[in-house]
This record gives C-alpha cells, sequence and structure tokens, in this order.
C-alpha cells in the first residue's frame, strides 16, 4: 500500500484532501511542521516511507520550505536513492511567485498546486508524477 502524508493545518483543507487522496494509498495527515518531519522520519524507521507528501507551505513551527529541506537533507544524508524519495507536491495559499521558485529551483519540491486547490488540476499533477 501507498503512503501519503498531508501537511496542511487547515481543518477543512486538510479533511477534502483526506477524502480526495484516500483511493491513492494510505492516508496519514498532520498539521504542523514539526509533526510532518517526525511523522516522515518515523516512516522510514519503520522501513514503509512515504511516497508522496502534500505540504503546505504557510504551516506552523517549521514552514513548508523548512519542511522540505529536512526532508531532502534526510534523504541524502540516509543515502536513499533518488527512485525512493517522496514525491513532494507543495501547496499554497499565495499565489506566491517567489515561495513556488525557491521550493523548485532550491529546495527540490516536485510540483505545486495552488490553493483553493481544483481537485482536477491536483489529479493531472499526480498522474504527471505516476500516481
Ligand atoms: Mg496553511
Amino acid at each position: 500500500m501507498r503512503r501519503i502524508l498531508i501537511v496542511e493545518d487547515e481543518e477543512t483543507g486538510k479533511q477534502l484532501l483526506e477524502r480526495f487522496m484516500n483511493p491513492y494509498g494510505d492516508v496519514d495527515s498532520v498539521e504542523d511542521g514539526e509533526k510532518a518531519v517526525a511523522a516522515f522520519e518515523s516512516a522510514w524507521k519503520d522501513a514503509s516511507p512515504y511516497q508522496l507528501i502534500l505540504l503546505d507551505i504557510m504551516i506552523p513551527k517549521m514552514d513548508g520550505q523548512e519542511v522540505l529541506r529536512w526532508i531532502r537533507n534526510y534523504e541524502r544524508e540516509q543515502g536513499i536513492a533518488p527512485m525512493q524519495r517522496a514525491k513532494i507536491v507543495m501547496t499554497t495559499a499565495l499565489d506566491d511567485p517567489s515561495n513556488i521558485m525557491e521550493s523548485f529551483y532550491n529546495g527540490g519540491a516536485d510540483s505545486y498546486v495552488v490553493k483553493p486547490i481544483e481537485l482536477e488540476k491536483l489529479q493531472q499533477e499526480l498522474q504527471n508524477l505516476g500516481f
């Protein structure tokens, strides 16, 4: 079973994503950056890593950019093969080019969707990533 992590601090948006992602795999969700990195790390320690992470940029404790960098750094340090690395889709309420550019060019995100999320657009992005 594919594992999916949703990181979203807004309850309504989180529930929407949970329902939408449910058919794609085994879905967990957390609402802040610290819980996100803890969930990511413990999944690897249990040898059942997340294949897909939907990562909100504006979240408490560590923002999405920090979480993204933390995850990519962890994968590098652990020597995780590129094919086994999590696909990370950034989600942002801001139509915020600088955050999006930062995620892509420096952070190693695979994709992004702008909120409010259009499910068709998300579905298309997931398909592009092989889900
Ligand atoms: Mg948010």
